[in-house]
């Protein structure tokens, strides 16, 4: 029998492999995020449409807010909702003066019938709440210091449409009708990926292998190996908004020219800020990519696996945030923000029972509280108001859903990170049933210092590095 306390300790193992490639690719991501806007994705709450890998941003380069549905409260005193944006917009404002940051507000939709169970699969309802949002977040910040676009994510295929304020839909799937496009490849310029990459550091990176050797396959090394998908990433970012500034004929050499002809002529008659085009065009170019790969694996699975990828098929509850790094379908993500937490638990707690009527699960319901963190947590009072606090009055509210028949992970994690660092904020409580808990030995003011906990998160992350 595989026992929750099972099932935490493989996903925390897969976690720390998972963060420490983040770690040692954190120079590739910073180059990146150097170049791209400053954005803000708000999403539901389904596993199907987790993480920014569909859009090419590097985890921990998009801040995300999630709800059921992508339903909010827009009142002025839901302040996690706004205070989320005003992190983005300011950010954008001191670190990328004159690239405005961006705001996302996006519903999904399935061909296949399995669209947003928080709004009975009705798109039209789907719609109506993000669109609320972008109205609301539009008459808030001006526009050159947000730019507020909606997005709809088609959920079979994960192509990715952008919404802009004037109802100009800039479409992954259309192009990929249009232009006849079969395989990930199919996107870029023949002549591109048939080279290996012009920049000495990043073919290094890619292991001197050309593009189109990283593409082809069943599960291409492009999307598939984290190390190489980073450095694409930033290589295509990079080159993107530097031709696009510089001379646009460069970017027909890249990217194949009806399909760049689509993209510009879709948008050209919107008033978009020069610095957002280039990161646009490269998020739509990823996209169809990324959606002609995710097409190409449905092709080649079985019924079972085909099924288990389009409908939801998410093992775990996720409250709170840091949760990126985890993989698509994987967990439920609840965010804090929604005005009222209890109806997005609400909605996590029906998914996953109706999930494992499905797939059974020898364990009781798996919850997962992480609090994220940004810098050093230097007293106990740090990590008092920061993180143990917090924990206490996520865990109230998702004991008030979930009850006591659940098994409950407490954690913490740096944003840069990703890391989770098990806690236990009281060692009564019979839900937390995985044992480490990393502030044991210094949990007060008397015994706390930076530097005792840090020792106690490497010994943590040494235990699973064997
Ligand atoms: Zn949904």
């Amino acid at each position: 029998m595989k026992t929750a306390h099972d099932y935490f300790h493989k996903y925390l193992s897969q976690n720390i492999s998972d963060s420490d490639v983040l770690q040692r690719m954190q120079n590739v991501i910073a180059e990146f995020s150097a170049r791209a806007p400053k954005m803000i994705v708000m999403k539901c709450i389904d596993g199907r449409v987790h993480g920014s890998a569909a859009k090419g941003y590097p985890p921990t380069t998009v801040l995300f807010g999630r709800t059921d549905g992508n339903k909010v409260s827009l009142d002025r005193s839901n302040f996690w909702f706004w205070n989320r944006i005003d992190r983005v917009v300011k950010s954008a404002y001191f670190n990328t003066p004159h690239t405005p940051a961006m705001f996302i507000a996006f519903m999904h939709h399935s061909k296949s019938g399995l669209g947003c169970a928080s709004h009975g699969s009705n798109d039209t309802e789907a719609l109506k709440s993000i669109e609320l949002q972008m109205k609301e977040v539009r008459r808030q910040y001006r526009e050159d210091e947000l730019f507020v676009l909606g997005g709809d994510t088609e959920t079979d295929t994960m192509a990715e449409a952008l919404l802009f304020m004037d109802g100009t839909r800039l479409d992954s799937a259309e192009i990929i009708d249009y232009c006849n496009l079969n395989a990930p490849a199919d996107v870029f310029h023949k002549a591109f990926i048939a080279q290996k990459i012009d920049d000495i550091a990043t073919c290094r990176n890619l292991g001197h292998e050309t593009p189109a050797a990283l593409l082809q396959g069943d599960n291409p090394k492009f999307f598939a190996n984290l190390d190489i998908c980073l450095n694409m990433q930033n290589y295509l970012m990079r080159t993107v908004t530097t031709f696009i500034r510089k001379e646009r004929t460069e970017l027909y050499r890249i990217v194949r020219p009806d399909v760049l002809d689509l993209i510009f002529n879709t948008i050209e008659h919107i008033d978009i800020p020069v610095n957002l085009l280039g990161p646009i065009v490269y998020q739509t170019v990823w996209n169809i990519a990324y959606s002609l790969n995710h097409r190409r694996l449905l092709n080649n699975m079985n019924d079972a696996e085909r099924i288990a990828q389009l409908d939801h098929a998410e093992e775990l509850a996720c409250y709170g945030d840091g949760f990126e790094v985890l993989p698509r379908n994987k967990s439920v993500l609840v965010k804090t923000g929604r005005g009222d937490d209890m109806e997005a638990l609400q909605v996590a707690k029906a998914v996953l029972e109706k999930n494992r009527a499905r797939y059974h699960q020898e364990h009781k319901l798996l919850v997962h509280i992480n609090v994220e963190v940004n810098g050093q947590m230097m007293q106990w009072e740090d990590f008092n108001d920061n993180v143990g606090s917090r924990i206490l009055t996520m865990l109230r509210n998702a004991g008030d859903v979930f009850g006591t028949d659940v098994a409950i992970l407490t954690s913490y994690s740096y944003r840069n990170e990703k890391r989770f660092y098990p806690v236990k904020i009281s060692r009564e409580d019979e839900r937390l049933v995985y044992p480490v808990d990393v502030i044991a030995p210094i949990n007060s003011i008397a015994r706390f210092s930076n530097m005792l906990l840090k020792a106690e998160e490497a010994i943590y992350r040494m235990k699973f590095a064997k």
